[in-house]
């Protein structure tokens, strides 16, 4: 049964809910730690502490709020349960139709609505994007998706395209792309049983009229060896087990996928999760225009792939001789050739034999592959596969969803990212995510700045920042010119040298060395370096980072699959001149190695967000064990940490710690008015407006003092004014 709890009170009651706010307000303002939990805004908690912060957070989710202002941005904790009404229709018009959101109780459809004002009013930059950010699941997809149907919903479009019934709706089809993108990028993991093992970033549209006429999704960074890697306990991507639990009889039989048959890349089948719902894919999918025989098609190969990790080879007796399937293997081999459309002979020779290109002559020489150097070659040839076919369904759905640029004028861009990462052990992929979120941090404190400053100049208090640290140097270490660990990663890929680990390390310490945010974890018994990251310092490994970034793909396997039979396939990995050529030369032509082209799609998104009014919601999971309404302060704090709330906080403290609204404080100290004539204030002696607010602080230890000054900005109330800086 869901948990009720009390939404905003509805529509008339506006100007009420605003005095009703700033009572509650008051009563918590006096400080009183049983009040907490009324407090909307992290910033306005005093003094603003990283304790106080955490208290009033929990004190929140103890009494079901879930969300709460940090400033300029939206922390929220996730529930962990359904919480009934917090995202229904009658809500979503509550605060689309509000005279000022903000002013309501804090919620995700406060800022989704702000957002679509904000495009209404034309104000520079009119285009918005919402950064929604945290660790694995702590409910980034969730929030994305509400943000979504909220949109969909309040900037629903009047007419059918085109005229055409029969074609759905655009705000659909938008949504439709969520159940197959989470089914074929998101997967169970120890952290979130609906993990996305890719970041998106979707902009939604809008015409002149504010409808949503068009959308696009740009993805980053699959994980794609989770198709022939599963850590323990985890699962393969949730499209794998929708086709083996939800195939017809006759699929099963065309798919080779009998009831009962076990897949070395299907762990953890046993469990039956929400998201093992193929009917609901495959519905999404016809919607998004790929027709039943393509699905089939689809589902064919992924059916191939499940055999081909079933592929065990022995080792060989003799080196100058390929090693043999097992033999059980061989029926696996033959279904995958079968399902994949290729000759068997082609298969089993792509996975055992390697081409190598010498001398000035280019000569070709065969040499048989050892046991392990065939089970890498298999497995990177269904990464290949499902890497292509991810990026293929990608671009389907783009096709399906944008209409053309004539069509839309503004947008809001919806970027929901995997947050800061620090395990035992990291490599690339965790070096990769955090340098994202460096960049996505540099970003918001730079905005979060502009805003107090801006917020200050308006109330004319006179401020600058000091002492503020920003993130540079690490960016400069880890993505620089001329040297960084990216420069000299690359380095390593372009020379193609032996990649000895010990080496490598010693070359990142030397060249880095006067850097200050990189250290060498001396404990630790692998080569490794640590990065000292905003969020907190991470080790990281560096055996097998080189590898990683080169992510080399042997040509045999792209002959291989550039001959195959299957239309699909076919459309993956087209046979051009150039690259009957290449099989040819083996040329170890210029790679384009993962981190350039992780850096370059992340400078390109930047550049959108950078022209972008941004807005943030601060996601964090309250409990490592995703258990319903339960809130681990030390856990809390560590996301806080590393979401940069913490950072925003010590530079609201360096500022003016303690913020009141003007009503709250003329509720609070109103009494001392009576108490003094206006004769008793003392002198102006110069001080402006901001130095007597200042002053306040100055002298809160002498009541006299404390007293005058109060009395004097109590004279000076002005309606103008929403609050009170100290
Ligand atoms: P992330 O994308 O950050 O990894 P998810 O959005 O997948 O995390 O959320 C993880 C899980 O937490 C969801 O599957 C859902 O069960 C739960 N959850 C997240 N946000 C909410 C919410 N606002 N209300 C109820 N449950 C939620
Ligand atoms: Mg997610």
């Amino acid at each position: 049964m869901p948990k009720q709890v009390n939404g905003p009170k509805r529509g008339p009651a506006i100007q009420n809910e605003l005095n009703d706010s700033v009572k509650e307000e008051v009563k918590a303002f006096l400080s009183d730690e049983d009040k907490l939990h009324l407090l909307d805004d992290l910033t306005k908690v005093n003094p603003v502490t990283t304790t106080t912060v955490l208290k009033c957070l929990q004190a929140r989710y103890t009494v079901d709020v879930f969300y709460t202002y940090a400033g300029c941005s939206l922390v929220a904790v996730n529930p962990f349960q359904p919480i009934c009404c917090l995202y229904s229709l009658e809500l979503m018009k509550e605060y689309h139709t509000a005279l000022r959101p903000q002013e309501l109780k804090p919620h995700i459809f406060a800022v989704a609505e702000q957002t679509y004002r904000n495009v209404e009013s034309q104000i520079e930059p009119i285009n918005q994007s919402i950064i929604v950010s945290g660790e694995s699941g702590a409910g980034k997809t969730w929030t994305s998706r509400c943000l979504m149907k909220f949109y969909a919903t309040v900037a629903a479009s009047s007419t059918s395209p085109k005229g055409n019934e029969t074609v759905e709706r655009i705000e659909k089809r938008v949504l439709d792309s969520n159940p197959v993108m989470e089914a074929f990028g998101n997967a169970c993991t120890l952290r979130n049983n609906n993990s996305s093992r890719f970041g998106k970033y979707i902009q939604l549209q809008l015409n002149r009229s504010q409808h949503l006429t068009s959308a696009s999704i740009q993805t980053f960074l699959l994980e794609k060896t989770r198709v022939a890697y599963q850590a323990p306990r985890e699962r393969n991507f949730h499209i794998f087990y929708q086709i083996t639990k939800g195939a017809t009889k006759d699929e099963r039989m065309e798919w080779n996928l009998p009831e009962g048959a076990s897949f070395f890349w299907l762990p953890n089948s046993e469990r039956t999760l929400e998201e093992d719902c193929f009917e609901v894919t495959r519905e999404a999918m016809f919607h998004l225009g790929i027709d039943r025989s393509t699905q089939n098609n689809i589902f064919k190969i992924l059916a191939g792939l499940l055999h081909l990790g079933n592929i065990q080879f022995s080792d060989s007796v003799d080196e100058s001789q390929p090693c043999e399937p097992e033999d059980n293997a061989k029926g696996f081999v033959k279904t995958t050739a079968n399902l994949l459309k290729v000759s068997v002979e082609e298969l089993l020779e792509t996975l055992r034999i390697r081409t190598i290109t010498a001398g000035k002559q280019q000569q070709v020489f065969k040499k048989p592959c050892s046991r392990s150097e065939c089970e890498t070659r298999r497995d990177c040839l269904a990464k290949v596969i499902y890497a292509k076919l991810f990026d293929w369904l990608v671009s389907v759905i783009n096709g399906s969803i944008y209409a053309d640029s004539l069509v839309w004028t503004n947008f809001i861009g919806l970027l929901d990212v995997y947050g800061f990462e620090s395990f035992p052990e990291n490599n690339l992929e965790q070096l990769c995510i955090n340098y994202a979120n460096e960049k996505l941090q540099q970003h918001f404190v730079a905005h979060y700045l502009k805003a107090q400053q801006e917020e200050y100049a308006a109330e004319g208090l006179e401020w600058s920042f000091i002492n503020y640290q920003d993130n540079q140097s690490c960016l400069d270490l880890i993505e620089g010119s001329p040297v960084s660990i990216f420069s000299l990663l690359n380095e390593e890929c372009r020379l193609n040298r032996s990649s000895n680990v010990s080496q490598f390390q010693t070359r990142i310490e030397n060249s880095l060395s006067n850097n200050r945010c990189i250290s060498r974890d001396k404990f630790s018994k692998k080569p490794n370096f640590v990065v000292s990251h905003y969020a907190g310092k991470v080790c990281y490994q560096v055996e097998g980072m080189v590898e990683k970034n080169r992510d080399p793909v042997p040509l045999e396997l792209l002959q291989l699959l550039k001959n195959s039979q299957d239309c699909l396939l076919q459309k993956f990995f087209p046979m051009t001149e150039k690259s009957q050529n290449d099989t040819k030369t083996q040329n170890r032509a210029a790679v384009v190695t993962v981190v350039s082209k992780f850096k370059g799609s992340l400078e390109r998104l930047m550049q959108i967000l950078h022209s972008t009014t941004p807005h943030y919601i601060r996601c964090i999971k309250p409990n490592a064990d995703c258990k319903a309404m339960t809130f681990k302060k030390e856990e809390v704090l560590s996301q806080l940490e590393a979401c940069g709330i913490v950072e925003t906080i010590s530079i609201s403290a360096a500022g003016f710690p303690i913020r009141v609204s003007f009503q709250s404080f003329i509720e609070r100290y109103k009494v001392l008015r009576k108490s003094r004539t206006l004769n008793t204030v003392p002198d102006e002696n110069g001080f402006s407006p901001a130095k007597k607010k200042r002053g306040l602080t100055q002298t809160a230890n002498n009541d006299e003092g404390l007293h005058f000054v109060i009395h004097d900005l109590l004279q000076k109330m002005t309606v103008g004014q929403s609050t009170v800086s100290l």
